[in-house]
């Protein structure tokens, strides 16, 4: 197999000739020197105590930094909102067992927009992440935190949660590799929830072989989320095989439409050329429905957030205020006013609406019947290709600031990647490129459960494309 970094970093922490000890020190380092500029974390774990020595788990001693909404037992989880300051679980989420059970250490609790909802990372209570690539950039959201500690070297590997585009757009922003895995393959079981029936745990990492390492860890079934679906495991290290002849790959038109930069656009082109050069036959394949996703998408999540998004009553859960007068209801709204932020309110109100009597037919149901059909459309293209292919975003890293107040022009980001959580699909999105500087990401889609071969495709086309990527500010940059 091809020495990509991660594999070339495990074998060294194997042979001994990286000490443990030694790459730890590093990356403590690298975090002590990058954080002050970039703020990929809300909670660093100090001294990174996960680390089970003695077990030679898959990941070798390997760091990871996991998102806040995901619950480590005693470090706290606020899921980039005031409203969670200061709570810290008393259990570990499945994949988090999974990767301490494995040896991985956990370096903190990465930075996102609060509950999930965004694409900037701007929109968390503890300020935003900036992009490792220009800091006055923003590094994609809402895993942002997750894919800058990531592209900066401050975290080898970490966890992000895609519910429309959440791994894939900071993945693509920071110049990582991130998959969103099918719907029931890796446990939700400690995830907190905004949109159930759309997201999903998944990987980040700085390479194909890292994400496919990670996902090995973290998929498989769990008695303990009643959506995970259980079948026999893999290891998806062994499906990074050299080739591609006779791959079919479909590039769907829609996602290349209005809006997608000309630089993104020539880039994917470029690739297409290297897909064929490595013997994949590739075509254009139109999916019209495709064009409704997005408000499909934002009807569905949105009603689900606010039926999510309910328990934060500072009873059972959220922050604790003092109790005055006894007024339940005075009391519920101060905390739920002080504890949300702007976008969150917006989109329990929203969802709320869409889900209210009168309206629930005219946008709720027909949100859900879209996504069948965008479903069905999905499942056809699977017959003829073996993969689809598409931009992961349509526009470059933009300014921090430039779009927050315009919360439908951040909404339209999301284009190309809400197609897949509708669908229920799984997607990676690798580097295919730089311009002016900054990174460009490939979005390979795959059939339900084939991982595996959205992850060969991405590792022959991150071979050939060899693009070295080194953010300006970085680990190796110090
Ligand atoms: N940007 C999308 C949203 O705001 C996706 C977020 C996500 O995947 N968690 O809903």
């Amino acid at each position: 197999m091809r020495e990509t970094y991660t594999l070339k970093l495990i074998r060294e922490i194997e042979s001994g000739s990286l000490p443990l000890d030694e790459y730890l020190a590093r990356k403590a380092e690298a975090i002590a020197k990058l954080e002050p500029l970039l703020n990929s974390f809300i909670t660093i774990v100090k001294g990174f105590e996960n680390y089970e020595a003695g077990k030679l788990g898959l990941l070798r001693g390997l760091t990871v930094a996991i998102k806040d909404n995901i619950c480590v037992e005693g470090v706290e989880t606020t899921c980039g909102s005031l409203i969670l300051k200061g709570y810290r679980p008393s259990y570990d989420a499945t994949v988090v067992e999974r990767i301490k059970g494995n040896s991985g250490v956990i370096t903190g609790k990465t930075n996102m927009d609060e509950f999930a909802m965004g694409s900037t990372t701007e929109w968390s209570a503890f300020g935003p992440t900036r992009n490792p690539w220009d800091p006055s950039r923003v590094p994609g959201g809402s895993s942002g935190g997750s894919a800058a500690a990531v592209a900066s070297g401050e975290s080898e590997l970490a966890l992000g949660s895609d519910t429309g585009g959440s791994i894939r757009c900071p993945a693509s922003f920071c110049g990582v590799v991130g998959l969103k895995p099918t719907y029931g393959l890796v446990s939700r079981y400690g995830l907190i929830a905004y949109a159930n029936s759309l997201e999903q745990i998944g990987p980040i990492a700085r390479d194909v072989y890292g994400c496919a390492l990670l996902l090995t860890v973290i998929a498989g079934y769990d008695p303990r989320d009643s959506t995970s679906i259980d079948r026999s495991s893999t290891d998806y290290r062994a499906t990074l095989i050299d080739g591609l002849e006779g791959f079919r790959i479909g590039v769907i038109r829609e996602l290349l439409g209005e809006g997608v930069d000309r630089r993104i656009r020539s880039s994917i082109r470029e690739s297409i050329y290297k897909l064929e050069s490595l013997g994949a036959v590739v075509e254009e394949i139109s999916m019209p429905s495709i064009e409704f996703a997005l408000p499909a998408y934002y009807i569905i999540a949105m009603a689900e957030a606010s039926s999510n998004l309910a328990r934060y009553d500072g009873v059972r859960y959220g922050m604790n205020l003092p109790v005055r007068d006894h007024d339940w209801s005075r009391y519920c709204e101060e905390v739920r006013s002080r504890g949300f932020g702007l976008e969150v309110k917006r989109r329990m109100i929203l969802g709320a609406y869409v889900l209210s009597a009168g309206y629930y037919d005219r946008y709720y149901i027909k949100a859900l019947k879209v996504r069948t059909l965008i479903k069905r459309e999905f499942t056809d293209a699977f017959k003829t290709f073996d993969a689809l292919i598409g931009p992961s975003m349509p526009i470059l890293p933009f300014k921090i600031g430039e779009k927050v107040e315009d919360p439908l022009e951040l909404y339209m980001c999301d284009m190309d990647t809400v197609p897949v959580n509708l669908a229920g699909l799984p997607a990676i999105s690798i580097p295919c490129g730089l311009a002016d500087g900054l990174p460009i990401g490939l979005q390979i889609i795959g059939s339900y459960f084939r991982e595996d071969l959205i992850l060969r495709v991405a590792y022959n086309l991150e071979a050939t494309l060899d693009l070295r990527l080194k953010p300006v500010f970085s680990e190796v940059c110090l």
